[in-house]
């Protein structure tokens, strides 16, 4: 079993940092209430420890993309209100309002789930999605009239209750594109003709982290927020400290070889990386098996509070660090950390850069063959 002191290769997982940053959250939304988003495992936290501590600090509702992710945190006993957004045909809606989740609709959804609900004999309760023009999932405003009306008539006969309009921003991590304003506006219009028609909503919400944190007027009554509550950055330019943020997982391995190597010497798959002088190697036992993206060229690992450079391909279960000296210890054993919230070590969006990608994808894709562990 894993501890946080006797490890291999760990993901350790910060739950008091998970709570600090809801609680920065809620202070930056209030009066709004936070969504705490879960899905995807929490972005690779763990959504069962991830949403109760995100309850425990405040959140009010937890937001999931699929049923079968919010019945995985009924069955952990979480009672909190859940809403699952993305679905199709084969969803399992019985089970959804069986187990009082909230379910997104865009459009299609609407009939399956008044079907449910005449079967299990209970109003579903939905949240209706309008697509302000991400171009994505929800209902487009040229026929959000017809999906309130259908929604208004399921309603009247006890199958449905409308409890929220929501949509979701396309560019707010970029604060300066024009874009998310004229999604403000037209979901300001979509709430409006849902209002009109009698629809008595609970929620309205639209903000994701970058937009609860650079646009108080997208708040509405609630903000989901994913990355924020990891205490990730959504901006390429600010780390996560200027948000006052604290990342909540520290990615960390320990040396599985080390050893003195010439000039010239070739570095694993395709000898793409040559040791330009004597030099110390450093093997580090993770690999893409474990989520570590394959080309991640620029990386960085921190061992013993120095950083030094991953080199050559990262294979399925290792990779290589070049120490770029010849006169290292026997680093056997050490501890590595590949990225977490120290001021030695790289952070997410360090790997991010360095392998063409965004901090959401790296801490996601960590896959299970690493044990998750809790502080
Ligand atoms: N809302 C919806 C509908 C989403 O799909 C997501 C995640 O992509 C979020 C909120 C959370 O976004 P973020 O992680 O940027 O806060």
């Amino acid at each position: 079993p894993a501890s946080s002191e006797s490890f291999e290769r760990q993901a350790l997982i910060d739950l008091e940092a998970v709570r600090h940053n809801v609680r920065h959250f809620l202070e930056v939304a209030q009066p709004a209430r936070v969504m705490a988003v879960v899905k995807a495992d929490g972005y690779g936290h763990g959504a069962v420890p991830v949403a109760k501590a995100a309850l425990e600090a405040g959140a009010a509702w937890l937001g999931v993309a699929h049923i079968t992710e919010a019945l995985a945190l009924r069955a952990a006993g979480i009672d909190a209100p859940i809403l699952a957004w993305l679905h199709t045909p084969e969803s399992d809606f019985t089970a959804a309002l069986t187990a009082n989740v909230d379910i997104g609709i865009s459009g299609w959804e609407i009939d399956h789930v008044a079907a449910a609900a005449k079967e299990v004999q209970r109003p579903a309760r939905v949240h209706l999605k309008i697509d302000t023009g991400m171009g994505r999932n929800g209902c487009t405003p040229e026929r959000w009239e017809e999906l309130i009306g259908q929604a208004t008539a399921y309603q009247e006969e006890g199958l449905l209750r409308v409890v929220g309009v929501f949509s979701h921003l396309a560019v707010a991590d970029e604060p300066r594109r024009p874009e998310t304003d004229e999604q403000i506006d037209r979901f300001r219009d979509a709430v409006a003709l849902a209002e009109d028609a009698g629809l008595d909503l609970e929620v309205r919400h639209l903000a994701n982290t970058p937009g609860t944190l650079s646009r108080p007027d997208a708040h509405f009554d609630m903000v989901r927020v994913g990355l924020g509550i990891y205490g990730l950055s959504p901006f390429e330019n600010e780390r996560p400290a200027d948000l006052k943020l604290r990342p909540a997982m520290t990615l960390r391995s320990r040396v599985a070889n080390c050893k003195r190597v010439l000039q010239g010497q070739g570095v694993s798959y395709g000898l793409r990386y040559k040791t330009d002088a004597p030099s110390t190697l450093v093997l580090v036992p993770m690999g893409y098996g474990d989520g570590i993206p394959r080309t991640a060229s620029g990386a960085q690992v921190e061992i013993g509070g120095k950083r030094y450079d991953v080199v050559g391909r990262v294979a399925m279960d290792q990779f290589v660090v070049d120490l770029r000296t010849a006169e290292s210890p026997d680093l056997v054993g050490e501890e590595v950390t590949l990225f977490g919230p120290g001021e030695d070590a790289p952070g997410a969006e360090d790997w991010a850069a360095a392998a063409g990608t965004i901090n959401y994808e790296i801490v996601t894709r960590i896959s299970p063959r690493v044990p998750r562990v809790y502080v």
